[in-house]
């Protein structure tokens, strides 16, 4: 499965934290993130992540781009909802586009461990037969 992971400054610790936990789980799939999140996580995990540009530079919509194509399976965005993000359209744009392609989606690390443990146990297998369709 691909996997995008983004997480706004303050919630970059939390999430390379979230990685290091999940391990196991993510070593067994692509790991995709915005420029500065996927820096942290594969410095601190040694994990192979695919960066993009760094969120307000247009990273957000990179990824968006790949959930437009059905590109993309889960969606890990640690938002950091007390701080202004001069890029908020293109965080909306992201979230906007999940829905409208029925993306798994966690914007914070309670609804994150669900899907992690839910990827393991396969109940994210209908993204495989939705692809193969195509
Ligand atoms: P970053 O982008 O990982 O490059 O910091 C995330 C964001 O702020 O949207």
């Amino acid at each position: 499965m691909k996997i995008a992971l983004i997480a706004h400054d303050k919630k970059k610790t939390d999430l390379v934290q979230f990685v290091l936990a999940y391990k196991p789980i993510f070593e067994d799939h692509e790991l995709f993130a915005t420029g500065t999140t996927g820096l942290r996580v594969q410095e601190a995990s040694g994990l192979n992540v695919h960066r993009f540009q760094s969120g307000p530079l247009g990273g957000d919509q990179e990824i968006g781009a790949l959930i437009a194509k059905n590109d993309m399976d889960l969606v890990i965005f640690f938002r950091d909802p007390l701080t202004a993000q001069p890029h908020e359209p293109d965080i909306t744009a992201l979230i906007r586009l999940c829905d409208v392609y029925s993306i798994p989606l966690a914007t914070n690390m309670g609804t994150a461990e669900i899907l992690v443990r839910g990827l393991e146990r396969g109940d994210l297998h209908w993204r495989e037969v939705i692809e193969n369709e195509e």
